[in-house]
Parts: C-alpha cells; sequence; structure tokens
C-alpha cells in the first residue's frame, strides 16, 4: 500500500535496522524504543489489523510468533521474559495501520496493562 509507512520500509523505500527478514516478513527495530529490546515483527503483505486477518493469512502470525522467539533467544532474553503486543484500532493503541507484533524485553515488564 502507498502511504503505509511499514509497506515502505518492507519496500526498503525507508531505512530501517533490520533484525530478521525472509520471504513473508520482516523485523525491525522500533524507532521509538520503549524497553532495551523493542523489535517489531510485520508481513511482508499490507494487512491494516488484526481485523483483517484472513484465515490464508493466520500462518503469517504463528510465523510472527515463531520468529519472535527466535530473536527473543538471540537476543538473551527468552528465559528471562518478554512481551509480544498487537494493537487493534485507535483505543488498543495502534498508531501504525499495518498489523504489526511488538517484541519488548530486557527490563521488567508492569502489570496490569495500561
Ligand atoms: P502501534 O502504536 O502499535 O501502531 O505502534 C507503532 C510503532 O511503530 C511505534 O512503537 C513507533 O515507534 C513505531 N514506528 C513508527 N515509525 C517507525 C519507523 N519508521 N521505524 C521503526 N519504527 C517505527
Amino acid at each position: 500500500m502507498s502511504d503505509c509507512i511499514f509497506c515502505k520500509i518492507a519496500d526498503k523505500k525507508i531505512p530501517s535496522k533490520i533484525v530478521y527478514e525472509d520471504e513473508f516478513i520482516l523485523a525491525f527495530d522500533d524507532v521509538s524504543p520503549q524497553a532495551p529490546v523493542h523489535v517489531l515483527l510485520i508481513p511482508k503483505k499490507h494487512i491494516a489489523t488484526l481485523l483483517d486477518v484472513t484465515d490464508t493469512d493466520l500462518h503469517l502470525l504463528s510465523h510472527m510468533v515463531k520468529v519472535a522467539n527466535m530473536i527473543a533467544a538471540e537476543k538473551g532474553i527468552a528465559e528471562r521474559g518478554f512481551r509480544l503486543v498487537t494493537n487493534c484500532n485507535p483505543e488498543g493503541g495502534q498508531v501504525v495501520f499495518h498489523v504489526h507484533i511488538h517484541l519488548l524485553g530486557g527490563r521488567q515488564m508492569m502489570s496490569p496493562f495500561g
């Protein structure tokens, strides 16, 4: 999608610090990290929100979770613990309308959620 910032990152039209890439997904550092480890995982295909994930695309989400686990292990936070977050729509805190998973770790996460 031409005006989507994450599509532009996936197309390398906007630079990012890529952590992982394959045919289906991309993982890159969040530009405004909220934790020592803050990586975003996106499908390369434009999907606006979690509500727009079809049965055909469900495999992308499971793949993103699998890769998030792998990145957490590589960054040495898997055993200590980490958090995966997906915001959906404005009240869910979603700002960029290209579905993504935040991988957050490297510090104690707070609960309850804000
Ligand atoms: P959300 O509120 O769930 O939509 O999260 C969007 C995230 O995208 C925020 O954490 C932003 O810091 C991050 N972000 C926005 N633009 C960029 C960018 N160009 N490169 C990396 N992260 C970005």
